[in-house]
């Protein structure tokens, strides 16, 4: 016999209207523990839950999983053993849950839910998850948001003794799950849980109850109102100015083409910049904003890199004072035999590829390909050097760069 079954026969006893101790007394410890559907046979399917519920009584004592679930709690405050004897719940029949008939009404509506805020942070830089539903009851996770303008689902386990956690994120459409493991604290309040991708990069989720210090990724790396020392240049570059006719060097000696757009001195009704007058030296307001994120990342993290390049089978050491990829992109400032240089490139974290050209300050430039792996740790690639002059003939050799 199917346990749905609300027409039980094995006793002509209505327990709704019966409230008699003596009665339920005689009852035996099965059928206390039986459910039993309520006349209405109403049901409800909750939006975080994945099984129907349905209303019933089940006489085993049970309590109101509200707790785990509701801001406020249980409404009737059904969080002790057997104070639910005939009361209604409605039940999944195929797990324990179980929310009393006032929480079950409370749960529908989204807003009562107990409200999870979550972010997820790479190389310090932290994004909102914008999370409709997180619940944790018992050792059921289930949530469901929405992360970089896509549509995800977490599904997981939950270890009550250790309270060790896994949280498996898989975006809508997508089958690969990235699997998130930390722990939650004693208040079963908070998790920290991380992912390390195979190019060593980091991700850190972190969910609480309570509001988390989130502050906007552009908001993080500001830069600081006033004048600026940066990797980019010896002195402090000082500004920021609205100027007209200047072109900022950016484009010049650090990057491929200044991020800011200036190409040229044209800019008619001026952009501010960052300027050194000794060195005739002038960074537009994104170029210096770029350089400023990735000088405080890499302070942040701290990893140190060397290398060294190949050529005609003579070895060049390469010493760095920052070099960090974050966000697919690479910035850095080294010294070697030749000189100072800047690179800046781009890396896919998908395949580990990667691709940066290396700007002298006397104006050579080298490009370098190569694969980033082993966690991030190694870099290993070709460079090369095209001939200036037409028929001239490219210069190349190997390249190797190592993190601490
Ligand atoms: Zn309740
Ligand atoms: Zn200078
Ligand atoms: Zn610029």
């Amino acid at each position: 016999m199917g346990i749905c079954c609300s027409d039980q026969k094995t006793i002509s006893l209505d327990l709704s209207k019966s409230s008699s101790r003596k009665n339920i007394q005689l009852i035996d410890e099965a059928y206390l523990a039986s459910f039993i559907r309520s006349q209405d046979k109403e049901s409800i399917r909750f939006s975080f839950w994945p099984n129907e519920t349905v209303k019933g009584t089940k006489n085993n004592g049970w309590k109101c999983d509200a707790v785990s679930l509701l801001s406020n709690g249980c409404q009737k405050g059904f969080n002790k053993a057997n104070q639910t004897q005939n009361e209604y719940g409605f039940f999944d029949l195929s797990s324990d849950f179980v929310l009393c008939e006032q929480c079950a009404k409370a749960a529908q509506d989204s807003k009562n839910l107990i409200q999870w805020n979550a972010y997820i942070s790479e190389d310090g830089i932290k994004s909102a998850f914008d999370l409709q539903y997180f619940i944790l009851i018992r050792n059921v996770v289930n949530g469901a948001g929405t992360y970089q303008n896509a549509n995800f689902t977490i599904q997981g386990a939950f270890d009550f003794t250790t309270r060790e956690i896994t949280l498996n994120k898989v975006n809508q459409g997508e089958e690969q799950q990235i699997s998130f493991k930390g722990k939650l604290d004693e208040y079963l309040a908070s998790i920290r849980s991380k992912y390390i991708r195979r190019d060593g990069a980091v991700f850190q989720l972190k969910l609480s109850r309570n509001m988390l210090k989130m502050r906007k990724k552009e908001q993080n790396f500001d830069l600081l109102y006033g004048s600026l020392k940066l990797s980019a240049h010896n002195c402090l570059l000082v500004g920021p100015k609205l100027d007209t006719q200047w072109i900022c060097d950016g484009g010049r000696s650090l990057f491929k083409k200044c991020i800011g757009g200036t190409i040229d001195n044209s800019h008619q009704n001026g952009k501010i910049r960052y300027r050194c007058d000794e060195h005739n030296f002038d960074l537009c307001l994104e170029c210096a904003q770029y350089v400023y994120m990735y000088d405080q990342l890499s302070n942040r993290i701290q990893q140190k890199w060397t290398g060294f390049w190949i050529q005609d089978s003579k070895k060049s050491e390469m010493t760095f004072d920052v070099l960090h990829f974050a966000q697919e992109k690479i910035y850095g400032k080294g010294e070697d035999e030749q000189g100072i240089f800047f690179i800046s490139g781009k890396y896919n974290h998908s395949n580990g590829e990667l691709k940066f050209r290396k700007k002298y300050l006397v104006k050579s430039i080298v490009t370098y390909k190569g694969v980033i792996s082993n966690e991030g740790k190694i870099v290993k690639g070709i460079w090369k050097i095209k001939g200036e002059n037409e028929g001239e003939l490219e210069v190349n050799g190997v390249f190797e760069l190592n993190r601490n």
